[in-house]
């Protein structure tokens, strides 16, 4: 098994204490792995400094090449990433390989496209005797964060729009789940200048506050939780500098009284238990109207109910176990704190035996601003609750502090388009949830984040717009 890091293009071993990595469905340890020292992380941002001096002059089409080479070499070896990928977050295998995997790739190769797409506006005399042209260049190297719950899906994301618009990239892989991102950094290395793409492991409080607060760190970018964003944030303020942000959300789904309940239900069971619910849009407030509400909740159980849970190569597992004991007694605290105010309709307890299971859950008539309808939980588990009209719920929607993913479930197109243009949501979906594409931004609102990964739009995280002039003489 792959275990070092990479730091300017060589492959070495941590020189701090070992991280134990473990399988979420047994809680056994897989492996452990030494951590970058406090002098590896400073020699990681020493490289990316130095190769952006060459990389950052790049052309469009030699980045493209970089980024499709780095596509190939990672789709060649899908199976082995996403073996690992699965043994490591606990993913049912085909979800790993043939859900996830897809998009992770199609990413690298989106913007092996958009890197050509980078251009200022077209070029004029705004005064007199002085030509004026807009140019839009890479930012200098990046400091790039990721979690734990999609870990070579959310690398994708943090690499490929820096790599695209010229920037050097020092990968964080989650310490939970390293072990994608280590086997990628190898890939990497066969294909990618040295010093462009670093790759370290360790500690957020360690590892990844020196990666933010280095002084030759001229972008920040964190998939993570709101505490991390706000360190991220402070990181910035210190030496001004860019920070893209992609945080917690509570994703509402609004059903009106004329929406197709078994599609909301199918939806619920596919989306809201994906991943066991570890998913930053997982549709996951269920919000219905009160002329349908019961009819939504019986839907919802009954698809709910035939979840199957197990092991990642178990036959038939839709579901896995959550990622750790503490991330497990976190949503375990969520339900037995909400259990007396609501109905658990399914679920709502830890699974015996060895492993980090839980129950595929559902908590139905739940208060609006309960703690459980409002706070991201980041598990196997929803809450329903009841709306009586399109102004209430928009208000209900809009109450919270996240802004990230939302759904708007109804027939009528005028109150779709009504709803999602007031919804303060950075994307909405109208009668489906959760189908993402990279040509698209995923992107945030409120303290959902800063800014929006894939697309684009995601280049501007990385590019600095900048006027050069130049006198006729
Ligand atoms: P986390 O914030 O605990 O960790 C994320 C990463 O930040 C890890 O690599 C961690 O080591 C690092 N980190 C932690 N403290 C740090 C610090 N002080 N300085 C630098 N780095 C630090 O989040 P997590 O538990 O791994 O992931 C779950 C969270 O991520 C949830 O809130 C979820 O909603 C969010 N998330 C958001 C998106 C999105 O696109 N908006 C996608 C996936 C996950």
């Amino acid at each position: 098994m792959q275990t070092k890091m990479l730091i300017n293009g060589e492959l070495v071993t941590g020189n701090d204490a070992p991280i134990s990595v473990l399988d979420p469905a047994t809680g056994t340890e897989i492996v452990a792995i030494n951590a970058a020292s406090t002098e590896q992380v400073d020699a990681a941002a020493a490289a990316s400094h130095e190769a952006f001096q060459t990389y950052g002059q790049s052309s469009p089409g030699e980045r493209a090449e970089l980024l499709t080479n780095i596509a190939n070499v990672l789709q060649e070896n899908a199976e082995e990433l996403a073996a690992l990928e699965s043994q490591d977050v606990g993913k049912p295998w085909p979800s790993a390989l043939d859900d996830e995997m897809p998009l992770t790739l199609d990413t690298f190769r989106f913007f092996a496209g958009a890197a050509r797409t980078i251009s200022g506006v077209a070029a004029g005399e705004y005064v007199a005797g002085h030509t004026s042209m807009i140019r839009r260049d890479p930012v200098g190297p990046v400091a790039a964060i990721a979690p734990w719950n999609y870990p070579l899906m959310m690398a994708a994301w943090k690499m490929a729009a820096p790599l695209a618009a010229g920037c050097t990239v020092t990968l964080k892989p989650s310490q939970v789940t390293p072990l994608s991102s280590l086997r990628a950094a190898e890939l990497i290395s066969s294909v990618a200048p040295k010093g462009v793409v670093n790759v370290l492991h360790g500690a957020g409080r360690n590892v990844g506050n020196q990666m933010i607060n280095d002084p030759r760190t001229e972008a920040i970018t964190i998939t993570g939780s709101n505490q991390t964003g706000a360190e991220a944030m402070k990181a910035a303020a210190n030496q001004i500098r860019h920070v893209h942000l992609e945080l917690g959300g509570k994703a509402p789904v609004i059903v009106f009284e004329d929406a197709d309940i078994d599609a909301v239900a199918e939806t619920v069971r596919y989306g809201s238990f994906f991943n066991a619910g570890q998913d930053c849009a997982q549709p996951c407030r269920i919000m219905v109207a009160d002329a349908i509400y019961d009819k939504v909740v019986a839907a919802v159980a009954e698809q709910v109910g035939q979840i199957k849970v197990g092991a990642q190569r178990a036959e038939g597992t839709e579901m896995g176990p959550i990622v750790s004991a503490a991330q497990r007694n976190t949503v375990a605290g969520f339900v037995d704190r909400a259990r007396d105010h609501c109905e658990v309709v399914s679920g709502g307890n830890m699974i015996d035996g060895p492993g980090f299971f839980y129950q595929p859950t559902v908590l139905a008539n739940v208060d609006n601003t309960a703690e459980v309808a409002c706070t991201e939980i980041f598990g196997p588990v929803v809450t329903i609750s009841r709306f009586s009209d399109e102004e209430e719920a928009l208000r209900i929607a809009n109450s919270g502090h996240f802004g990230l993913a939302s759904s708007v479930w109804t027939k009528d197109t005028g109150r779709a388009m009504r709803m999602t243009s007031k919804l303060r949501y950075g994307f909405t979906w109208v009668n489906t949830h959760g189908v993402a594409t990279p040509e698209m931004p995923w992107a945030a609102m409120k303290s959902s984040g800063t800014g929006c990964d894939m697309s684009v739009y995601a280049l501007d995280a990385y590019t600095a717009v900048r006027h050069v002039m130049i006198a006729h003489g």
